[in-house]
């Protein structure tokens, strides 16, 4: 039978694969790999993405100042050109007056201004007037000629990028001179550095229509061209002259980096061996025809990545575990209701074949009972059966004995007639009272023989006296005893009671006398002995002893079996000894056979218990 718990839905079975402790190792390896390339990636993304924001938004703040210090100016060439002295220096350029005149109004605009210098030159390039004494730019009489406003220029000196302002001096339409309105940007310059010494990561650098660097908070990279340079152009540049030294190496930036786009480069910083990984981001200053480039320098978003990515291994190799750990509490959880299901059916099956082995008991014992019922029903008939043959044995002896008293009766009845018509009235009287004991007599054998019959209550026992039991067996069998000459010799002491029923102790004595008689029939000693004593445990044995042959020694083992007989047919049933034993046994003791040595007969005995005196008769 099994057994199926319908209680709670069954788990879907997962592929055995799935619970090997081989996959799971693989599992939480694959989980631990994707978890690292999954946050490191993310984190990069995420990292670069807020640096570039920054980047950009410094990009603007640097642009706007940049652009702001540079327009601060703007307007201050064009209002010096309507200076009456200069106007007056334009009509006279040769004269030495109106040159100082001009000289020191340029001086004083240039310190109320915060200008660097300020001059006026001829378009060749030669100075007419200044703010001081200065070295015109090498550019000035080329941006002149080109009809410039501005350009860039870097001081040979000291090395810092200056801005020149330029407005033509016109003289009845004709360009006389140009007013020059220079700016150090150094300031500047030296807030960047500033800025990229405290930022640590961020470097700043501003380039000119050439790609050269012309600003930088790095001070190695100035002058350095901004992607590459062969030796023809790095010559070119040279010759310009708007750089104060060679120009130097090489950065090998990408020039078309994409304005606001964030780009990846790799770049040596000096003083550092090794190039780092930056994000570059540039913003044009159409104007000035300048870009603003800012490097930030990605290894810190390299490192957090590095991080989150190891962050993203643990939490992958957690997930595995739990996996793990989750998989084995399903495996152990389905072993457990296994076993549970296994118990159940276990228990099942016991339940069942306790039901079964009840059911077959049941059965076996309701067998029982109609065969105890049918043997009970069958020993009763049997018992009297067993009564009715030995009534049957009884009554042919029984008619005779009947008869000779009625004949002896009516003998005596005319006796006595004729006694009376003499006046013998003494004869009479005898006769009467041999008449009287015969009638007893008579009345006491059918007494016995009706009580015999009657079917006793097995159940009731009482205090019988003994002696008065073999007395009425033997008058029971007289009509036999008699005719053979039995000599019977009785020892049981007067008023020994037993615990009995009368009638059924009776039926075992006329059994156990009626089978010695038998046995004695053929012999020429017939004598019966009947002996019973009380011993002190309160039993009575009781011995029933003939000088037949006895039983021979063959016959012992089969001697209460039913239907054990040797009589021939129609004499002897072989139920006589089975039925008395029974009796025997109902009266609480126990019935014996023994064959007496040398051929002396054979003796039966049993006990029974002592019955007090005082006890009533049954
Ligand atoms: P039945 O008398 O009908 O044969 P019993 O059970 O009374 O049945 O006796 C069984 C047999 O035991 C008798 O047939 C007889 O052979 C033997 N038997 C019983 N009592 C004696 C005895 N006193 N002496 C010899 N044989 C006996």
């Amino acid at each position: 039978m099994v057994v199926h718990d319908l209680s709670r839905p069954r788990a879907p079975r997962l592929p055995r694969w799935l619970g090997r402790p081989g996959f799971h190792v693989f599992l939480t390896g694959l989980l631990m790999v994707l978890g690292f390339m999954l946050a490191h990636r993310l984190s990069e993304r995420s990292g670069r993405d807020q640096l570039s924001a920054l980047s950009t938004e410094r990009l603007e703040l640097y642009a706007s100042n940049l652009a702001a210090e540079l327009g601060r100016h703007a307007s201050l060439p064009s209002l010096l050109a309507i200076a009456p002295t200069l106007q007056t220096l334009m009509q006279a350029p040769g004269d030495e007056a109106a040159r100082r005149a001009a000289s020191q109004m340029m001086a004083r605009v240039n310190v109320r201004a915060g200008t660097h210098q300020i001059f006026v030159a001829t378009p060749q390039g030669e100075v007419l007037a200044a703010s001081e004494t200065l070295t015109p730019p090498p550019r000035l009489a080329e941006a002149v000629a080109q009809g410039r406003v501005h350009f860039f220029a870097a001081d040979p000196s000291t090395g810092s990028t200056d801005f020149y302002l330029l407005h033509p001096l016109r003289q009845g339409g004709v360009t006389g001179g140009v007013i020059v309105v220079r700016f150090n940007l150094a300031p500047l310059e030296a807030t960047w550095v500033d800025l990229g010494l405290r930022s640590q990561g961020e470097r700043i650098l501003v380039a000119d229509e050439q790609d050269v660097v012309i600003m930088s908070s790095v001070q190695a990279w100035k002058y350095a061209v901004l992607d590459h340079a062969d030796p023809s152009r790095r010559k070119a540049l040279e010759a310009s002259a708007r750089y104060p030294q060679a120009v130097g190496r090489d950065l090998e930036l990408p020039v078309t980096l994409e304005v606001h786009q964030g780009q990846q480069v790799s770049l040596t910083l000096p003083g550092a061996s090794r190039p780092r990984p930056m994000l570059a981001q540039q913003r044009q200053i159409l104007p000035l025809g300048l870009r603003l480039v800012a490097l930030s320098d990605l290894s810190e978003v390299r490192q957090r990545a590095q991080y989150a990515a190891w962050g993203g291994a643990a939490f992958g190799a957690s997930i595995g575990l739990l996996v793990l750990y989750l998989s084995s509490r399903r495996r152990a959880l389905r072993q457990l209701t296994q076993a549970q299901a296994a118990l159940r059916q276990a228990h099942g099956q016991l339940e069942q074949l306790v039901d079964s082995r009840t059911a077959e008991l049941r059965q076996t014992n309701e067998a029982l009972k109609t065969q105890i019922a049918q043997r009970l029903k069958t020993e009763s008939e049997l018992l009297q059966a067993s009564k009715l043959a030995v009534l049957g044995q009884m009554s042919a002896g029984l008619s005779h004995e009947v008869n000779q008293p009625l004949t002896a009766l009516r003998a005596l009845a005319r006796n006595s007639i004729r006694l009376l018509e003499t006046g013998r009235a003494d004869a009479v009287a005898a006769n009467l009272q041999i008449m009287d004991d015969m009638v007893e007599r008579m009345s006491r054998i059918t007494r016995q023989l009706k009580s015999f019959a009657r079917k006793a209550d097995e159940a009731v026992t009482g205090a019988v006296p003994l002696l008065d039991s073999v007395r009425n067996a033997l008058v029971l069998l007289d009509h036999r005893s008699r005719p053979m000459g039995l000599q019977t010799d009785i020892d049981i002491p007067e008023g020994l009671q037993v615990r009995a029923e009368s009638n059924r102790l009776e039926q075992v004595l006329v059994n156990l006398f009626g089978n010695a008689m038998d046995a004695m029939e053929p012999e020429s000693i017939r004598r019966l002995r009947v002996k019973a004593s009380a011993d002190d445990a309160g039993r009575v044995l009781v011995r029933v002893q003939d000088s037949g042959p006895g039983v021979p020694e063959a016959d012992l083992p089969h001697l209460f079996e039913p239907f054990f007989t040797t009589k021939p047919a129609g004499e002897g049933l072989g139920l006589g000894l089975v039925i008395s034993a029974k009796i025997i046994h109902e009266f609480g003791g126990t019935l014996r056979a023994e064959r007496l040595p040398d051929g002396e007969g054979m003796s039966f005995e049993f006990d029974l218990a002592v019955a007090p005196a005082e006890a009533a008769d049954v």
